[in-house]
């Protein structure tokens, strides 16, 4: 890779980037298109973290985020260019069954197009990229940080890192920086159990998305009525985070019952041909104890500040962002891997 410094970006240094959602491909692009030197590493297969979609032979899921919605003008920008480069598209889902409860908060948003990850593969094209690589550690000291893999491969040395994993996945590895692990090791993400489910064809929905009233489902979801996505009859189902955290070590069949018998009886709905069930584990920091606050409530609460939107110790060139530092959203870790790679930036030109 040919790194070019941009002008006032000061001297070049090298950067690993842990994790690969969306803060941390977001600061890791900006950094990128700065002239800095970035390696960006992932326990996963490929980029997107929980902006992520599963395919299979019966059609893609997108089972992590569901909509993406700007709060800020920042990110309302940011998807207007998505869009005019064709990676993102409206979706404004008609509301679901009286049965399920709620049916007029269904709400829409931007979605990926034709899938949920098309965003965050584009934000990694031409970055390098370390997939299926978790890292276990930091050692060394500012300006030579060594990375070792959780199989105990050397991952290289690097000037600084930048943590973009979820906070109970972080703190473990800020053990040199004591404030930011503190800082990340009190934050609290709960669970969302989700289910992938296949109808057979011919059950017509006259609605697309649903927020049921209570438990243990919190969101309902035709996979079909999101834009570019092709007439495949699969849903998504999630899990209240209560209900989640309660069958945190269920089996995934089992989970996948549940959820499934809850969606017919609530919808009427014929049995799938198949279900399966994926566990996040992380999927959001505690905000609302009934449902997961996707997407925000409406007004959402006071923005707080840019300087709390990433936090970046200069001295040890170790920096943490993900949505965590700001709130349970995709903007939120967009605006927290941005405000990571500035702050970056900003030292730099310091001197
Ligand atoms: C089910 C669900 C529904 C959601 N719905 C919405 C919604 O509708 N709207 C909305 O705005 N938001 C929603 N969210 C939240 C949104 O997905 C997140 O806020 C956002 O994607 C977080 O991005 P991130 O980069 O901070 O973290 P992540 O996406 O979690 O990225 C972190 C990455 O780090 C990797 N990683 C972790 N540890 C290591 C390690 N040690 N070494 C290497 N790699 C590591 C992970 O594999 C992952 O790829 C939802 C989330 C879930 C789970």
């Amino acid at each position: 890779m040919t790194v070019t410094q941009a002008p006032g970006a000061g001297r070049v240094r090298r950067w690993a980037v842990v994790g690969a959602g969306m803060a941390g491909l977001t600061c890791a692009r900006a950094l990128y298109d700065a002239g800095q030197a970035v390696v960006v590493f992932d326990k996963a297969r490929g980029p997107g973290g929980r902006v992520s979609t599963r395919r299979t032979p019966d059609g893609a899921f997108d089972h992590g985020a569901q909509v993406m919605v700007a709060r800020h003008a920042p990110f309302q920008q940011q998807l207007a260019d998505w869009a005019a480069a064709g990676l993102v598209a409206p979706w404004a889902p008609r509301p679901g069954p009286p049965a399920a409860g709620d049916a007029s908060a269904a709400p829409g948003g931007w979605v990926g197009v034709p899938r949920m990850s098309a965003v965050t593969r584009a934000l990694s094209v031409g970055l390098e990229a370390r997939w299926g690589t978790r890292v276990a550690s930091l050692g060394g000291r500012a300006g030579a940080w060594r990375l070792t893999s959780d199989v105990g491969v050397d991952l290289g040395h690097f000037d600084g890192v930048l943590v973009a994993v979820p906070a109970p996945q972080a703190a473990p590895l800020l053990a040199a920086v004591p404030a930011l692990r503190s800082r990340a090791a009190g934050v609290i993400m709960q669970p969302c159990w989700t289910a992938l489910v296949h109808l057979p064809a011919g059950w017509v929905s006259p609605w697309d998305a649903a927020q049921p009233a209570a438990g243990p489902l919190a969101w309902i979801a035709r996979q079909a009525s999101r834009p570019g996505r092709g007439p495949a009859p699969g849903w998504v189902l999630q899990a209240t985070p209560g209900w989640s955290e309660a069958h945190l070590e269920a089996t995934p069949a089992s989970v996948a019952a549940a959820l499934v018998a809850t969606f017919r009886a609530q919808t009427g709905a014929p049995a799938p041909r198949w279900a399966v069930a994926h566990r996040w584990r992380y999927a959001s920091v505690a905000a609302d104890p009934h449902r997961l606050q996707c997407p925000p409530a409406a007004g959402g609460g006071p923005a707080p500040g840019e300087d709390a939107a990433a936090a970046w110790d200069r001295a040890a060139q170790i920096g943490v962002c993900g949505d965590w530092l700001l709130g349970p959203t995709v903007e939120d870790a967009w605006r927290s891997g941005r405000a990571l790679a500035a702050a970056v930036l900003a030292g730099l030109n310091a001197g």
